[in-house]
């Protein structure tokens, strides 16, 4: 039910994933195999099926030593692209996977340190400037001595609150305290776009409350899923000791949490029953959510929040809701409070001294298979991106991102939507009314470049270098107040859900709205020194990846307006669904680790955008070079066809290595399909791409007709 669809989710944000209207600050959220290939004679490897026609010259923007050229383009063109990078490139050990996104975000990160260590450097920054916030935000956060000195001082407060209830009412104001503290605790509250009226602000209640990445972890009795629970076990009982319980006290709380968890887990829906948008949009009045949740406290709950007139909610999962009001009433008072404890401090982990660090990372680590911590500069740079990113923002896009580049991208968004247009007037099997509605979808489409016309006000938010810890719950109680205050008032267009440098795009579809940040316009995305065909098979694809999440399976369901709506015939939605089973059955059968499969039915709509995306991509590009070309003198630079670089250009920026971790962690979890098979599956079902490299029918990256699979 999640309203945004992303082209990269990073792995580890878990939880109370039913309420994603607004962005964590937490800066405790953690960061977050190949097929085997057959040798091919170099004779049959990179050949164009044409002689070139135009002059060969030397090309800018592809890394074409990264190539494999022991292995056909035609058998597994993902090794093919990037298998001796791969071979020759080891994941750091602070990471869980590496890949072309790294390397950019690590460029990234080297200008975004500079400009937070000069901030952090000035004293002098007019109080209550985003400078000085910005600056007395990240030296608190890289004072180590000072968060070492303070140990769990400035959790007290919150710490003695919990310990202070005593009765059900007191639970339930202290969940709300919770809410506000983005704790993460037993379901999520908030305020976004009522997907079936997006011109108003709706609340929002949903299913949450877990620690672990998903449900099934809790649930599934294989090996892995036992060692997960038994290290989150060992590092729930260390936490409560280091927090002054005795080893039994600390193990019986432990199992306590878990056993909370598990009962929340079992009531939650799984990821692909979270993908039904209408079976996850129960509007009721408030008055019927406080008759069927009874011991949520909703009644004292939105006035103490200052939402007291509102009359309607909308439930994510009514069914999640019902059984966590039942928990919170049979459950003994006692166990939630260790519950809420638990939740609390492991959320600022990131925050407290190092001893909590350790701990944290040390349970992290079994799920995400990192072998060392990030260095604290990193961790410390993503907290103040996720808490001030649009303060520190802007100094950002001075520094990296010029009007050339956002001219550059407008031209491309508005060529591949264009494709888009003529693609969707082309297809066979739509008929003119749906394809009407279609188009009337496509031409509303907001665009968003760069970074906001408009930034963040900070001006309520109050930093100082007294404590990072105080600073990171100031900055999540600022940011909740932020969201509920959005409630009653006309939408706010201009916003943003990623602050400029993030590399990564999105598709929100009650805004009906593409959103590229500047930090992913740049190499290997979009190389302003590049040729049409690596920006067109990078960038491009993108662009198109976005453009098609309005299309995608989930994406269809809204209308122009934004609203979650059908208009499309039923002959025209059953097409479509034939043709996205397809896509589910081909990525289903995507095996990255023994007897670990890709979930065709949770990753659709990604590689619906991917499939989407490559095919806009590749029009636009044929359309550019005629254009640029009329005599079909077109120059082969690096002795590659442009559609040659543009294949190679999409593999380029997938070109990732994972550790097995992180592989098991992502089909579970993420509805991004793993990086080979995002580079091959769509090429698989691609008769321009089996032509650019000269595939024969039965070579493995080409589909017989009758399993082939095109949408849009
Ligand atoms: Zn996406």
């Amino acid at each position: 039910m999640t309203s945004k669809s992303y082209l990269l989710l990073t792995l580890g944000t878990a939880a109370g994933l039913a309420l994603t209207g607004c962005a964590s600050s937490s800066p405790a959220a953690s960061a977050s195999t190949t097929d085997t290939t057959t040798t091919a004679t170099a004779s049959t490897i990179a050949t164009a099926t044409e002689a070139p026609k135009g002059p060969v010259m030397p090309g800018v923007g592809l890394d074409l030593s990264a190539r494999d050229l022991s292995v056909s383009p035609c058998d597994n063109f993902f090794q093919y692209a990037s298998g001796t990078w791969l071979k020759n490139t080891p994941i750091p050990a602070a990471e869980s996977s590496w890949g072309s996104w790294n390397t950019l975000i690590d460029q990234n990160n080297a200008v975004l340190r500079n400009i937070l260590e000069t901030a952090a450097a000035n004293k002098s920054a007019a109080k209550g400037t985003n400078a000085q916030k910005v600056g007395d935000f990240y030296a608190s956060a890289m004072d180590t001595v000072a968060i070492e000195k303070a140990g769990l001082k400035y959790l007290q407060p919150e710490l003695a609150r919990i310990n202070s209830v005593k009765d059900l009412k007191g639970l339930q104001t202290q969940l709300v305290r919770q809410q506000m503290l983005q704790t993460r605790s037993v379901f999520g509250f908030g305020v976004r776009q009522d997907s079936k009226k997006s011109t108003e602000y709706a609340l929002y209640l949903g299913q949450g409350g877990l620690t672990l990445p998903d449900r099934d972890y809790y649930l599934k009795e294989d090996a892995r899923s036992k060692t997960i629970r038994s290290a989150y076990t060992t590092y729930l009982t260390n936490m409560f000791k280091m927090l002054g319980d005795n080893e039994a006290t600390a193990s019986k709380n432990a199992a306590t949490v878990l056993r909370l968890e598990t009962r929340l887990a079992k009531a939650s829906k799984d990821r692909v029953a979270l993908r039904d948008r209408y079976a996850n949009y129960n509007k009721m009045t408030v008055a019927e959510a406080n008759k069927q949740f009874p011991n949520l406290g909703l009644s004292a709950m939105l006035p103490q929040v200052g939402l007291g007139s509102a009359k309607e909610i909308i439930v994510g999962q009514p069914e999640f809701m019902k059984e966590a009001s039942t928990a919170l009433q049979q459950e003994p008072i006692a166990d939630w409070k260790t519950y809420m404890r638990a939740h609390l401090v492991n959320s600022v982990a990131s925050a407290l001294p190092k001893a909590y660090v350790d701990e944290s990372f040390r349970f992290q680590q079994v799920m995400s298979g990192a072998k060392q911590q990030q260095p604290r500069w990193k961790r410390m740079l993503r907290s103040t991106d996720a808490t001030l990113g649009e303060a520190f923002g802007q100094i950002y896009v001075e520094k990296a991102f010029t009007p050339e580049t956002k001219q550059k991208a407008l031209e491309m968004v508005a060529n591949i939507k264009e494709a888009m247009g003529e693609h969707i007037q082309a297809l066979e099997w739509m008929s003119p009314a749906t394809k009407t509605e279609a188009m009337k979808k496509l031409n509303s489409f907001t665009v968003k470049i760069g970074y906001p016309d408009k930034w963040k006000d900070y001006s309520e938010l109050s930093i100082s270098r007294e404590s990072y810890l105080k600073n990171v719950l100031a900055a999540r109680q600022w940011e909740y107040k932020d969201n509920l205050s959005k409630y009653g008032k006309p939408i706010d267009r201009g916003e943003w859900g990623m602050t400029p440098p993030t590399v990564n795009a999105y598709y929100n579809s009650s805004m009906n709205e593409i959103v590229f940040p500047a930090g992913i316009m740049q190499p290997p995305f979009f190389d302003p020194k590049a040729d049409d065909a690596v920006n067109y098979g990078g960038m491009g694809a993108v662009i198109g990846h976005e453009i098609t999440h309005g299309f995608d399976d989930q994406g269809r369901q809204s209308d122009a307006e934004g609203n979650l709506r059908d208009w499309w015939t039923k002959e025209d939605a059953a097409e479509f669904t034939k043709r996205a089973g397809l896509v589910g059955a081909q990525y289903s059968a995507f095996q990255p680790l023994d007897s670990v499969f890709v979930n065709g039915k949770l990753t659709m709509g990604e590689n619906l955008a991917d499939f989407g995306g490559t095919a806009l991509a590749y029009s636009a590009l044929q359309k550019q070079i005629k254009k640029q070309y009329p005599n079909g003198n077109v120059p082969q630079f690096d002795g590659l066809t442009p559609e040659q670089r543009f294949f190679l250009a999409w593999a380029q920026i997938w070109r990732t290595s994972a550790r097995p971790e992180y592989i098991r962690q992502q089909v579970l979890t993420d509805p991004h399909s793993p990086a080979q098979y995002r580079t091959n599956g769509p090429l698989m079902n691609m008769p321009e791409f089996y032509e650019a490299f000269g595939c024969k029918q039965d070579a493995k990256m080409v589909r017989a007709e009758n399993v082939r699979a095109r949408i849009w």
